[in-house]
């Protein structure tokens, strides 16, 4: 059973000015397994549903899972990507994923972020990004002159390290979830191409 008080916390940032700059424009967002168990528990509510439609499956070669891992914040000191899922009967991977948008996020609701605690990995470490190895403040977030301290960069770790844990203990429920999902919503496929 799925353990939904894992990840309470959040990254946080002093002064966060809640613009929800953050929000808007966004990039691939990777939906991991605690927030596709979330989706799938909500799936039978009618305004969840219209937003499930947004979602895209990406399909993703072996070879190329390391370049899709450093595209969408997901290579740590270790590849998450390959631990979210197992592959499929040919051996690809597929991951689902709040596809890049020039507008806002939906899921942003009036009063923020409708996922709450269940949101993507990445939203939950905002404005924390890894850039060329280094923990750095994402360039998107007024605040990313802020200096960070020792505690935020321990807390990283931890989130990091139980994410990592529960991902793979779910790895194949994951897989098995993604297809149910999938065969009810249909999501558009996309073929990862490295850059
Ligand atoms: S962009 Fe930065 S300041 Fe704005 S809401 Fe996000 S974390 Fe807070
Ligand atoms: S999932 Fe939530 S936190 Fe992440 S970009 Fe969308 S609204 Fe923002």
């Amino acid at each position: 059973m799925f353990n939904n008080a894992l990840f309470p916390d959040e990254m946080s940032i002093s002064q966060c000015a809640t613009c929800r700059l953050c929000c808007s424009d966004i990039p691939t967002c990777i939906i991991d397994y605690h927030t596709l168990h979330f989706l799938a528990l909500k799936s039978k509510n009618a305004n969840f549903e219209k937003l499930l439609n947004e979602i895209v499956l990406y399909r993703i070669k072996p070879e190329f899972l390391n370049s899709a891992a450093y595209l969408w914040q997901h290579y740590f000191k270790y590849n998450l990507l390959e631990m979210i899922t197992i592959p499929n009967d040919v051996g690809d991977f597929l991951i689902a994923a709040i596809p890049k948008t020039r507008g806002k996020c939906p899921f942003l609701s009036e009063i923020g972020c409708i996922l709450r605690e269940n949101k993507p990995l990445n939203c939950k470490l905002f404005p924390y990004i890894q850039f060329q190895g280094r923990i750095s403040i994402s360039p998107v977030c007024p605040l990313q002159k802020k200096s960070i301290s020792e505690i935020t960069l321990n807390k990283l770790d931890e989130i990091l390290e139980e994410y990592t844990q529960t991902a793979i203990h779910h790895s194949l429920d994951y897989y098995e979830l993604l297809k149910r999902m999938n065969s009810k919503f249909n999501w558009r496929i996309i073929n990862y191409k490295s850059l």
